[in-house]
């Protein structure tokens, strides 16, 4: 177990958890770690900010033994924190009873969280006929997605296939040509043909897009790596009613703002659609890997045997730990906490610094602050000195998306602090500016 320290003491020297040694001092440690992960990890990321070494419900621990509280939640992963009992407890239960078996069979827990899936996800329209496909992420979950929009496509002659100015749906080949960010994309060209990108909450442009050549057309709720940018309702809307009148799919992929974050099981319930497809990942394993391809009515045959599959989707272990999880959102009330906490924070962000605030969005807790300067990988750095975890999508906008257990005194500790994060983010632009001139 850890012992967290306060981040104001000096750090206590923590054992070195591959030889069990003390180090020298933890400095050191830090040091090491570091020149370790140059040296063996693939350089995909860049240099981390920290390494990890420990957590406690929003509290994660440095290999200094400084403590911070999670704002970021391992990207909308964490919504039970870290170590829940709940996940901890499904997780010992299920690896000590039946770890891994590969689709040739059937687990309880597979099956139980396709079940309960569909019962979250379904209004009174959602048809009988759904199904429930597992991955392993959410790229995987927009693979399984994209081969049912293609395979319909080739079944119908249809070639075209719509996603959103500013799309996030993952790196892997198939989810990457549904990606519009150009950096992302183009070390890859060219990737899969027929897919358009229209501005998002345009419902004209989405007028003139949509024929009966369209297979498929893929939103994200809230376009979380994009900045939190919130969909309309009405758009959605909009969305399902051409989308049905031209016969092609509508795929929702709520990996980002899915399980709870937005003050609702899926960011589409405040639009009270029904999708023909969902994708799920991040907060559903809270923390385990898992995906998951929701489809519902005569979508959810499209895929047949053979056409599809994984080693390890459906991973018993995985699998009890997403049933845990979703068990415990709706045991301790953490849908009507998110939308509540959520409201709060984002009004309390806007009054702390309304002059280097030009807006803050989101729905739950999913925010984003947009400030009227490029400061935001700065406030990052700032912030963590200051013990906090936050996250930059882009020179000004700030990403939120903490577990869903934050508490009202935790949410409250990161607004007090907040206007002198900014303040120093600022002296920090400032220097950078003179030593670069
Ligand atoms: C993170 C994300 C993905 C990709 O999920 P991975 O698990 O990283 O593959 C897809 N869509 C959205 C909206 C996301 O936020």
């Amino acid at each position: 177990m850890n012992t967290p320290t306060n981040p104001m003491t000096p750090a206590t020297p923590v054992a070195d958890a591959t030889t069990g040694q003390a180090p020298e001092h933890a400095k050191h440690a830090a040091e090491t770690w570091a020149a370790r992960y140059a040296g063996a990890v693939m350089n995909t990321f860049g240099t981390p900010q920290l390494t990890l070494t420990g957590g406690h419900g929003c509290t994660l621990v440095d290999d200094e033994g400084k403590e911070y509280l999670d704002l970021l939640g391992g990207i909308a992963v964490n919504v039970l924190g870290q170590a829940h009992p709940a996940v901890v407890a499904a997780v010992t239960e299920q690896i000590h009873t039946l770890g891994h078996v590969s689709n040739y069979f059937a687990t309880p827990p597979h099956i139980q969280l396709a079940e309960r899936l569909l019962s979250i996800i379904s209004t009174d329209e959602t048809p009988e006929e759904s199904r429930v496909f597992l991955a392993n992420s959410g790229a995987e979950a927009n693979e399984c997605a994209l081969k049912i929009v293609k395979a319909y496509g080739v079944s119908t002659g249809r070639t075209r296939i719509l996603v959103l100015d500013h799309a996030f749906h993952g790196r892997t080949l198939g989810a990457l040509s549904l990606t519009w960010k150009e950096a992302y994309r183009q070390p890859f060209a060219p990737l899969i043909p027929g897919i358009e990108f229209i501005p998002a909450n345009d419902s004209d442009a989405l007028r003139t897009a949509m024929n009966e050549d369209v297979a498929g057309f893929f939103v994200e709720p809230i376009q979380g790596e994009a900045g939190v940018h919130v969909l309309d309702d009405d758009y959605l809307r909009l969305a399902r009613e051409l989308t049905r009148e031209h016969g092609a799919l509508l795929v929702v992929d709520e990996v980002q703002c899915g399980i709870g974050r937005t003050g609702a099981w899926m960011g589409h319930h405040h639009s009270a659609i029904t999708p023909d497809v969902v994708t799920l990942a991040k907060g559903l394993g809270g923390g385990l890997p898992i995906g998951a391809c929701v489809a519902f009515g005569e979508t959810a045959s499209i895929l047949g045997p053979g056409m599809h599959g994984t080693t390890f989707g459906g991973n018993p272990v995985c699998a009890a730990a997403a049933v845990a999880v979703l068990d415990t959102i709706e045991s301790e009330g953490l849908i009507e906490h998110a939308r509540d906490l959520g409201h709060w924070l984002r009004c309390a962000l806007r009054e702390a610094a309304p002059h280097m605030i030009s807006e803050v969005r989101g729905r739950g807790l999913l925010i984003g602050i947009e400030l009227t300067h490029d400061i935001a990988p700065q406030i990052v750095a700032c912030a963590r000195d200051a013990g906090f975890i936050v996250n930059a999508t882009s020179a000004k906008v700030l990403r939120l998306a903490p577990p869903l257990i934050l508490s009202q005194d935790e949410a409250a500790s990161f607004v007090d602090a907040f206007p002198s994060m900014i303040s120093q983010a600022q002296t920090m632009v400032s220097a950078e500016r003179k030593d670069s001139k």
